[in-house]
């Protein structure tokens, strides 16, 4: 089983990520190079990446199962600012940099979204975008994300991503499922199988690089886009579990992007992450009811 979370790069970058990550117990991680939400990115400390390959390698983690994920504010699909698509597309090369730098070999992006366009001209912008990014001779693919399909999001459904991954003048793309998404886009997670074969009928199945595991808050088919920890949402925990037990993925890295969980301290809101539990309870195969409350009295 390769499970693990998103976690931290931040004071001591990928080796900070690294010790998060064995604090959970995951064998992968997925990181952002900076704040999710911005392009303030530091120069990568390579003493940090030395220590950190030192530590997977005690670990038993390896490399291709460590994913980045690309800020959220990188948006490929909406050109009418030709100012933002450009350094969209400027930035986006520069964290494929960043990543061949740490040797990491996926990088995780959402597609984008169409805004004022339409999704049929977001979708030529995403890939008229892509071509001028995406280097077959790259260490490092992106891998386009299924998205929920809110609001103007491109890449809700296997036809959209195909379309994509069709106009690219490149095979070095593939692409990231997330569970949370795909529910909210109006796939059924109880007949997994079936998704994937019309993914390897579409697509090929060889092209699904890593799977986010999230629960969803919202009802199947809802375009919301709101995670929920495991077995506490729409999905349940079983079905989650028959997505990280396919045999078809089991070599595929599965991430968790769950929420926090708050706990209203007097005066301060706190949040802890709840991956070592979700991944103790995966291991187990037995879902945890207490699993908020577990997590709220570890980290007390
Ligand atoms: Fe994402
Ligand atoms: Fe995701
Ligand atoms: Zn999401």
């Amino acid at each position: 089983m390769i499970i693990g979370s998103h976690v931290h790069f931040s004071k001591e970058q990928i080796l900070g990520s690294v010790k998060e990550a064995v604090s959970y117990g995951a064998n992968a991680f997925m990181l952002y190079t900076g704040a999710p939400q911005n392009t303030m990115r530091n120069e990568i400390n390579l003493n940090y990446l030395e220590e950190a390959k030192k530590i997977m390698l005690e670990n038993n983690i390896s490399i291709d199962n460590v994913i980045c994920h690309a800020p959220y504010i990188i948006n490929l699909a909406n050109k009418e600012k030709i100012d933002s698509w450009n350094f969209s597309i400027s930035f986006l090369k520069r964290e494929i940099k960043r990543c061949e730098t740490l040797g990491i070999k996926y990088i995780v992006l959402h597609p984008g979204s169409s805004v004022k366009l339409t999704k049929e001209e977001g979708i030529n912008n995403i890939i008229e975008a892509l071509n001028f990014v995406i280097e077959d001779n790259s260490k490092c693919m992106i891998l386009l994300e299924t998205m929920a399909g809110k609001g103007s999001e491109c890449g809700s459904s296997l036809e959209e991503i195909k379309q994509i991954i069709d106009g690219v003048n490149s095979s070095n793309i593939g692409v990231c499922l997330d569970t949370c998404h795909l529910n909210d886009a109006g796939y059924n997670i109880n007949n997994f199988n079936e998704i994937l074969d019309e993914f390897d009928r579409l697509i090929g199945i060889d092209k699904i690089k890593c799977v986010h595991i999230n629960d969803s808050k919202n009802v199947l088919g809802a375009h919301k886009d709101r995670h929920e920890n495991l077995g506490f949402g729409t999905i349940g925990f079983e079905t989650l579990l028959n997505v990280i037990n396919n045999d078809k993925l089991k070599d595929v890295p599965k991430i968790l992007e769950t929420p926090y969980v708050s706990k209203n301290d007097g005066d301060k809101e706190l949040a802890y992450p709840p991956y070592k539990f979700e991944i103790e309870m995966i291991k187990s195969g037995v879902f945890n009811n207490n699993l908020i409350e577990d997590i709220r009295e570890f980290y007390k």
